[in-house]
């Protein structure tokens, strides 16, 4: 059976999920979405995802057509419709259709568009063995510019940075912020652990709010090992024990060398293993 896609109020094959090419979604980005993980038929953290989507809409002055409540039920209904047991969600809502202007007083209809399918992202090894990582000179956009707090359609500086990890054979880019301090990466947060603690840079370093980074710090609390959300430099994570990375999609994933460099003896780490079981016991218990 086709996949079934939800248009903002019901589900349409996908062939029939379709919006207009004036929708300022596609012709300028505007709009906010999701990536929310589905284990075992439900959809993980999903209160969490969905006030950070309304709350990425209320930054950009973008009113969504429907309540939280009924968007957690849109969710709920489309996963079920597509059989998902393990999968993906992916929910967008653009500003709708207008005029080839900027101006969002002449759009209408802002589209709410959910996706859920199944996901393989990175092959098991990578979970193994952990990745390579390189630095890319496109930056994190400006707090002051488009807050990435914002989760919005528009990645394209993300994309820039991905494309320079692509060009040096990586499937992530570590990507810095305008002070030059670490930021986080294309479509992921990252961590280190020296000395036995637990680092991660802070909200107003100029990142997303992952919320996988959440989870990964009350894990942490959790197990008792000690973490800080602390300004971060390359230096810091040249000179880190461990290295990994987290994100919906991602999950927990340990990096192993940074610009060339190996982070600590190259192999993913104790802390990052026991993080990474820990996350696995949580989504899949
Ligand atoms: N940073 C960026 C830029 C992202 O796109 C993502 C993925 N949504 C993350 C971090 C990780 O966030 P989360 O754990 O909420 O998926």
């Amino acid at each position: 059976m086709s996949l079934q896609v939800f248009l903002n109020d019901r589900l349409v094959p996908k062939e029939e999920a379709t919006v207009s090419v004036f929708d300022h979604g596609l012709l300028y980005g505007d709009g906010v979405f999701e990536g929310i993980r589905v284990y075992g038929g439900k959809v993980f953290l999903h209160p969490e995802h969905i006030e950070r989507l309304f709350e990425s809409a209320r930054a950009i002055r973008l009113e969504i057509p429907m309540s939280p409540d009924e968007m957690t039920r849109a969710v709920e209904k489309t996963v079920a419709a597509n059989n998902i047991s393990d999968g993906y969600v992916r929910l967008v809502v653009t500003r709708g259709s207008g005029s080839l202007g900027l101006d969002i007083r002449r759009t209408s209809d802002p589209q709410v568009i959910i996706i859920a399918d199944t996901i393989t992202l990175y092959p098991p090894e990578i979970y193994e063995e952990g990745m390579p990582l390189v630095t890319a000179s496109t930056i994190r956009n400006h707090p002051q510019a488009l807050s990435p707090r914002i989760k919005s359609l528009n990645y394209l500086n993300n994309i820039m940075a991905k494309v320079e990890g692509s060009d040096a054979g990586t499937v992530e880019a570590l990507m810095m912020n305008h002070k030059g301090e670490v930021a986080e990466c294309t479509g992921d947060n990252i961590f280190i652990v020296k000395h036995g603690v637990l680092k991660t840079p802070p909200i107003d370093a100029g990142i997303l709010d992952g919320i996988t980074r959440r989870a990964v710090l009350r894990l942490a609390r959790e197990a008792e090992i000690p973490s800080e959300e602390v300004t971060l430099t390359r230096h810091d994570l040249y000179v880190a024990d461990e290295c990994f990375l987290t994100g919906s999609a991602a999950e927990v994933v340990p990096v192993i060398s940074l610009d060339g460099r190996p982070i600590g003896d190259g192999k993913p780490g104790r802390t990052t293993n026991r993080l990474l079981e820990a996350f696995r016991d949580l989504t899949r218990k």
